[in-house]
């Protein structure tokens, strides 16, 4: 799942950043994330291109995962694939397609009715799953004792106890180890 978090890192339509990874017998075999056609223009540079309300450019992180199984001829049969965000109806279709019998995903997002019928019919087994994000942010622990003593600092300036305990509960916020919230 960290995996997936760093691929989604790198997609190229704002609109959403996803990443995927499929691993098949314990081992990862594809990666995706959202982003153009090879060698297309990106929604980062051109913006997005918009029709009913979705980005038509966008080659979803699951689906690029899939393709590129196809591509170069690795089968998808009994893997398993982890998700930053619950897939969209398309991506649900391909995944149970592909024959992938487990998705561990995130984050909800617009969690379709009949993707999760479909999922539950092809019984392919749905979890959601936390990231640590101290897996993928070396400096996370160093990062949120550095601001705890920056309002400790401005605590003596007399801030409002109110107005810092908000601070506070923020950086913990941010600095927490789930993306659930
Ligand atoms: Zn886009
Ligand atoms: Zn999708």
């Amino acid at each position: 799942m960290a995996q997936s978090h760093l691929l989604a890192l790198r997609s190229t339509c704002t609109r959403l950043e996803v990443g995927a990874t499929i691993v098949r017998d314990k081992r990862i075999i594809a990666g995706g994330y959202n982003g153009s056609i090879a060698g297309g223009v990106h929604c980062i540079d051109e913006g997005c291109y918009v029709i009913d309300s979705h980005c038509v450019r966008t080659i979803h992180a699951e689906m690029n995962a899939i393709l590129q199984c196809a591509k170069f001829g690795v089968p998808t049969e009994g893997a398993e694939m982890y998700v930053t965000h619950f897939p969209c109806l398309p991506c649900c279709k391909s995944i149970i397609q592909a024959g992938i019998r487990r998705l561990y995903y995130a984050k909800n997002y617009k969690n379709h009715q009949y993707a999760v019928e479909l999922f539950q019919q092809a019984n392919v087994k749905v979890e959601q799953v936390d990231v640590d994000h101290r897996m993928i942010d070396g400096k996370n622990r160093e990062k949120q004792v550095f601001v705890e003593g920056l309002i400790d600092k401005l605590s003596s300036t007399g801030i409002e106890e109110e107005e810092r305990k908000k601070l506070f509960e923020e950086a913990n916020r941010l600095f927490a180890s789930n993306v659930s919230s």
